[in-house]
């Protein structure tokens, strides 16, 4: 099969088309979020060994000399063979996914804010030796992380609203893309911890004509 110039959309769907597919190893452990364009590539060299989920994107191929037009379904969940690494997973910490592990919420006074009005607060100050862990940090707006300044939340008189934990693979995946498909959200739920209960709760997802995603 050759795609070269006459891939085209056939559902004429921007929404599918952005949709990214959840790549495993073959051990079933989530591996990376893939684009449709990688997706149908390892499909084409025969490197999936099996898939689960919906279709979320047809690619229409070239026509052979029967004049038969070639197409590939997309599924929403591919496996594909290889190393499987066993190793303690947790991410890099970074404010995006701090941020969207809090839920775009402020961890003391409990308000939402845009990405550029939240800071990444160490709960026990790095003047005080915390640490820049997933576990020490919380997302604070810059009001409050100014008035807890170099304060542990105690000596502040601000409580904290959960307790700060590393994400675990599953959470990882869930939180690293805005646009998680309702049978990838299955998928991953499946192991998300009980720190997760926060976000999990938020991430039912909505039923919409053109498939299934979290948002809206
Ligand atoms: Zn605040």
């Amino acid at each position: 099969m050759v795609y070269k110039d006459e891939q085209e959309d056939d559902s004429n769907d921007e929404l599918t088309m952005n949709s990214k597919v959840l790549r495993l190893n073959k051990a079933g452990t989530p591996i990376a979020w893939l684009s449709w364009q990688e997706t149908a590539t390892l499909l084409v060299k025969e490197q999936v060994i099996w898939s689960i989920g919906a279709t979320i994107h047809t690619v229409r191929g070239g026509y052979n000399k029967s004049g038969i037009r070639s197409s590939l379904e997309l599924p929403s969940i591919i496996a594909c063979d290889g190393k499987v690494d066993n190793h303690q997973f947790t991410p890099a910490l970074s404010n995006g996914l701090l941020f969207a592990r809090d839920q775009m919420m402020c961890m003391y006074c409990g308000v939402e804010f845009p990405a550029r009005d939240l800071s990444r607060d160490h709960v026990i100050p790095t003047s005080k030796g915390g640490k820049d862990l997933w576990t020490n940090c919380v997302t604070a707006c810059r009001r409050c992380n100014n008035r807890k300044g170099d304060l542990t939340p105690e000596q502040a008189n601000m409580q904290l609203l959960a307790v700060p934990f590393a994400p675990n693979r599953h959470e990882y995946f869930y939180l690293s893309n805005r646009d998680v498909l309702a049978d990838q959200m299955e998928f991953l739920k499946a192991r998300f911890s009980v720190n997760a209960s926060a976000f999990a709760s938020d991430a039912e997802p909505r039923l919409t004509r053109t498939g299934q995603r979290r948002r809206t």
